[in-house]
């Protein structure tokens, strides 16, 4: 049992973050997607850490974090002019490029695989941190595998406090879902995880291969998307439909059944839906039409919903445009129940 230390941003939590890491130490540390837990990534010891810390099985594959474009060379056995132009477009920010592993990287960063994903995320702690620590650090979201990703430190300690050896606390995560992870080894590069940087935005650049997560041999290429994610301790359902007054319909009737049956209910709503489901227990994710707020509320909402203490929790599915895909592909894991933990 370690005692994890809470370090608030400052110069020096900076300093002493990034000595931790160049010590085989772990750190969590914010990003603008979620908050990350860190090793250095050419530490295969300290890598293995991550694992154990995290219990996260060892072929779900870590992201590599860098504080440079001059970082990513030595990570990788070549860079295609595709992953450079969307390197230009989208970094710093929530996009990780799939590339082929160069052998300075330890094995147990990539699960076995010959790729190695790498991203620079774009938050001032964890530039600040990477670029203090002078060596790239492999970062997966700093949960307990299964659970919802953490965007507060609070998150950080409810899951990892006592296994490891600090968290830099800098706030809440701005964006909220994690990044787009883009297999370019492939021609035309397939999305293997939607997430921050949008299919949309990413389309403008280059059109996409078809597969799907659904797929076997997406599954095969990115194991993550294998695995059971961020659901509640509380069992969640999904409520898809037409329109959001057909889902509020849906809900509505699903809450009257539970009540006759002794059982309680809540709801993560949009706040147009809110007002329609009595005095129960609901939080409000965000407009309809805003998946920005969405995405920024969702990993919270789905922690806090086991504090209500209720039978069931009944979520509204959001439009799967922009944003919004990641969103849904969150939800969907979130409420596939929690066998299989992998994240
Ligand atoms: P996490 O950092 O916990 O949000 O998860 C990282 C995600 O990136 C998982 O879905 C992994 O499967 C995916 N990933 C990491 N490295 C690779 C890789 N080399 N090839 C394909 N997917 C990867
Ligand atoms: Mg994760």
């Amino acid at each position: 049992m370690t005692c994890t230390m809470r370090l608030a941003y400052d110069a020096e939590a900076i300093a002493l973050g990034a000595k931790l890491l160049r010590a085989g130490k772990l750190v969590a540390f914010p990003t603008e997607t979620v908050y990350g837990l860190g090793a250095n990534a050419l530490d295969g010891q300290a890598v293995e850490g991550i694992f154990v810390a995290k219990g996260r099985p060892a072929d779900n594959p870590l992201i590599v974090h860098v504080g440079s474009l001059g970082q990513v060379d030595a990570l990788v056995d070549t860079i295609p002019p595709l992953a450079h132009r969307l390197m230009r477009a989208f970094w710093p920010g929530p996009l990780t490029l799939v590339l082929g592993r160069s052998h300075a990287v330890p094995c147990v960063v990539s699960g076995g695989l010959e790729t190695v994903a790498v991203r620079m995320p774009d938050h001032p702690v964890a530039l600040a941190l990477l670029r203090a620590a002078r060596v790239p650090v492999a970062a997966p979201s700093a949960n307990v595998s299964g659970r919802p990703s953490p965007t507060t430190a609070d998150h950080v300690l409810a899951d990892l406090g006592g296994r490891i050896a600090a968290v830099v606390d800098g706030g809440h995560c701005p964006l909220g879902v994690e990044s787009t992870v883009l297999d370019v080894t492939q021609c035309p590069p397939v999305i293997l995880r939607p997430g921050g940087v949008t299919l949309e935005q990413l389309s403008e650049y280059t059109p996409l291969g078809t597969v799907t997560d659904q797929d076997h041999a997406s599954l095969r290429r990115s194991p993550g998307q294998r695995y059971g994610h961020y659901s509640p301790r509380t069992p969640l359902v999904l409520v898809e439909g037409e329109s959001r007054q057909e889902i509020a319909e849906e809900i509505t009737k699903r809450i009257t059944r539970c009540q006759r049956r002794g059982l309680r209910a809540g709801v993560l709503a949009t706040q147009e839906n809110a007002q329609r489901y009595g005095d129960i227990p609901i939080l409000v994710l965000g407009s309809y039409s805003d998946s920005q707020i969405v995405s920024a509320r969702l990993f919270g909402a789905l922690r806090q919903v086991d504090e209500w203490g209720v039978d069931v929790v009944y979520c509204e599915a959001l439009p799967e445009v922009g944003l919004g895909r990641a969103i849904m592909d969150r939800l969907r894991r979130a409420a596939a129940g929690r066998d299989g933990k992998g994240g």
